[in-house]
């Protein structure tokens, strides 16, 4: 028999570094209801998968009874190949959130401190609270930009990862390479720099750092890329690090084993296969962008530059507020409260829904 409450009485101490960790949300789902919605909120590529990548994890799914190639070996080489680096600095996980936990997990412990500017990826300070690492925030520039020289000022004794997001989730901006190498030199090279570049395809300004050319040059740089956004693999959970050997070796050795599925990895070699097509999107989704940007623009919007697949309205107090007249709109949107919103771009549909929205939201607060 089943006692009753059996499941309900907390028996068992849970480990304190659970106690304040801040919750992961993730894009709210598009309702089933009668009018269109648009899910806007998870910077998805909303383009469907491409019929060559389908048939690949049609054809894989005959062999799921069996575990994937842990090693990742055919896709760990087409990467090498893909951006001229040894297989040996290659390292997978199920997706680049996972891989950003591998790493954390490898350097930082009890008392160590993770950097990374704020706001950025939610992520960040969750995976160093499970950690038992302290977070350190800080504060982005006042046009929402990573502010290098403060992080590098606020590395200590204890510092034993940095994380630059360029661009920058949820604000699209980009450091440019002159400043991540003043960065680079100020920082110790005890600390290691992450680059996470989740949305590196849609970066079109000429002057934006590039992570594989940081890493050839720093012998303390980690590069995490994905196929989640330009690539379109997001349900498919697949990212990987170009790291230094003994660090990829460390990421391997705390990776949950067989994380990559055979799926995943196929799909990502057959996307990497089809780069002109994969190319053709970014370049609309970035001409889309563009476009977004400059409507928001005209309606008084106060909008950031964006090199990412999103734009970000600065909303402040009155952003719970607006995220109900996007929702209500048909347009489902990432809400930061008192601070922004956050818009990934769509199809050239969802997008025109989303200005409405922008301009009913701006129209409120006037
Ligand atoms: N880095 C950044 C900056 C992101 O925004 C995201 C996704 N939101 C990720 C990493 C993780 O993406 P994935 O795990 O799907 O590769």
């Amino acid at each position: 028999t089943i006692r009753p409450h059996a499941s309900t009485v907390e028996r068992v101490p849970l480990r304190s570094a659970l106690h304040d960790l801040p919750a992961y949300k993730p894009g709210k789902a598009a309702p089933v209801s009668g009018t269109t919605q648009y899910k806007l909120s998870s910077n998805e590529n909303p383009y469907p998968p491409l019929p060559s990548v389908r048939d690949v994890v049609a054809e894989a799914a005959a062999g799921i009874n069996l575990y994937p190639d842990m090693a990742c070996t055919e896709i760990t080489e087409a990467i090498a190949k893909r951006w001229d680096v040894p297989a040996a600095s290659v390292s997978f996980g199920a997706g680049s959130v996972e891989v950003a936990s591998q790493i954390i997990r490898a350097v930082a412990g009890e008392g160590d401190e993770v950097i990374f500017a704020w706001r950025s990826f939610e992520a960040y300070p969750i995976l160093t609270g499970l950690a038992g690492a302290k977070a350190v925030h800080v504060p982005l520039t006042a046009d929402e930009r990573h502010d290098l020289p403060a992080m590098a000022a606020a590395v200590t004794e204890r510092t034993r990862l940095i994380f630059v997001c360029t661009p920058n989730n949820p604000t699209g901006t980009s450091v440019t390479a002159d400043e991540l190498h003043a960065f680079m030199t100020a920082v110790p090279q005890d600390v290691l720099v992450v680059i996470d570049e989740a949305y590196v395809h849609f970066n079109v300004d000429a002057a934006a750092a590039h992570g594989i050319d940081f890493f050839r040059t720093y012998p303390n740089v980690v590069v995490l890329h994905t196929f989640s956004k330009a690539y379109g693999l997001a349900g498919l959970r697949i990212g990987y690090a170009i790291a230094p050997d003994y660090i990829s070796a460390a990421l391997r050795a705390v990776a949950i084993p067989f994380g990559v599925s055979a799926l995943a990895q196929k799909a990502a070699l057959a996307s990497l296969d089809a780069e002109d097509e994969i190319e053709a999107r970014i370049t609309s989704l970035v001409t889309e962008r563009e476009k977004l940007h400059a409507e928001l623009l005209s309606i008084g919007w106060d909008v950031c530059p964006s090199e990412a697949n999103f734009v970000w309205l600065r909303t402040g107090e009155a952003t719970q507020e607006l995220e109900t007249i996007f929702t209500e709109a048909g347009v489902i949107v990432r809400a930061y409260p008192g601070d922004g919103i956050r818009i990934s771009v769509g199809t050239p549909e969802a997008n025109r829904q989303a200005v409405q929205a922008a301009k009913a939201a701006f129209n409120r607060l006037a």
